[in-house]
């Protein structure tokens, strides 16, 4: 669906015993027992240590002080796309600009590191359910679909929901009601994540651009009126009261409807993108250009986000990593 010419489905879930599961539950949580397994909770990576472009290991806050851990072999950093552009940053390894900027010594100018930032941004069109709804620990139906014909593969996503009580006290919408989520799955906008000063306390500013490429605009906008069709379908008639919002709106109301409301699916990446160009920052094996010793595996290195949810492509770059200290160092 997400690779050809879209479609519905019942989405694939990692659900157990009616709880969804996590990965680090699926994957770490049965070798917890290893001696060669330390899972340090509440240690905050603040800084990779290097000596003479070579990464020696890492500093961590923990427990009220400031320890470093030297590695045995290398470093993996698996921070996210969001702090994994941070620490390398603030270790040095960034553009050479904002590290002088911001007082940190140049250990190595890549550009590329926080650059490149994407998101699957969401839309919410809500009906007033005509009765009780049940909740659901997850969506049971997906779309995936194109805004315009021409494209080679869908450009949005649309799933189902259930407002649950508390959300709906919190909004200050009826209770009982039930959603679209539109997503625009192959953004052309791009941002960055910039720091906002030296310390590992002071946070990353995030410049997310969304819906800063008209096709994205244009896509967000499709995807809107075709969650308006469905919800307003007669097949669904016997589960609406009203629709709440946003209601049959023109451009540019919709425009502004869209502004307003859009919000982030979680689904961050691209910020350590792995290639060749001259933003790129890890190469073909994960390892970071200009520095021995450190690779990244994590969403931030992916090209470009990935038109479907990004955990299970996250857990790939995991495996793929795995699979590749595994034949360099013969474990
Ligand atoms: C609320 C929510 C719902 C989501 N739902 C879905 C879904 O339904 N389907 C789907 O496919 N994807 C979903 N995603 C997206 C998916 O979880 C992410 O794309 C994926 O987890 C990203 O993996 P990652 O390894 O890049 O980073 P993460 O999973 O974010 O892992 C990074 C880890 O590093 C830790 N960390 C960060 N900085 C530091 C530091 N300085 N020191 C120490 N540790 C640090 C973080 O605490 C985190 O545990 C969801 C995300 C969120 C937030």
């Amino acid at each position: 669906m997400m690779e050809a010419d879209g479609g519905a489905s019942v989405p694939d879930m990692l659900i157990r015993d009616g709880k969804r599961q996590s990965v680090f539950r699926s994957y770490v949580v049965p070798y917890m027992d290893r001696p060669n397994l330390t899972v340090l909770p509440h240690a905050l990576v603040t800084q990779l240590t290097i000596e003479h472009k070579r990464t020696t290991g890492v500093q961590i806050s923990y427990d009220g002080s400031v320890r470093r851990i030297r590695a045995g072999c290398e470093v993996i950093l698996s921070l996210g796309a969001i702090h994994t552009p941070k620490v390398l940053m603030q270790s040095g390894v960034g553009d050479e600009v904002e590290s002088n900027h911001f007082g940190i010594p140049v250990i190595q100018h890549l550009p590329g590191v926080g650059l490149g930032f994407q998101d699957h941004l969401g839309v919410c069109c809500l009906w007033d359910a005509s009765g009780s709804l049940p909740s659901r620990p997850a969506p049971e139906a997906i779309i995936f679909w194109k805004s315009k014909t021409g494209l080679g593969s869908p450009d949005f996503q649309i799933l189902p929901a259930v407002l649950s009580a508390g959300d709906a006290a919190r909004l200050g919408l009826p209770a009982g009601g039930w959603a679209l989520l539109g997503i625009v799955v192959q953004p052309k906008s791009r941002g960055r994540i910039r720091l906002t000063g030296s310390d590992p306390a002071d946070p990353v500013q995030i410049e997310a651009n969304c819906l800063c490429d008209p096709d994205d605009r244009e896509a967000v906008s499709a995807c809107v009126e075709l969650c308006r069709e469905i919800g307003n379908s007669g097949d669904l008639r016997p589960f609406v009261k009203r629709e709440i919002i946003p209601g049959n709106l023109k451009p540019p109301e919709l425009a502004n409807y869209i502004r307003d409301g859009a919000f982030s699916f979680w689904h961050q990446t691209s910020t350590a993108r792995m290639g060749r160009h001259e933003m790129c920052v890890v190469d073909a094996d994960l390892k970071v250009y200009g520095v021995d010793n450190v690779r990244i595996a994590d969403g931030s290195i992916m090209p470009r986000v990935t038109t479907g949810n990004t955990m299970a492509p996250c857990v790939i770059i995991g495996e793929r990593a795995a699979e590749i200290l595994r034949i360099e160092h013969k474990f």
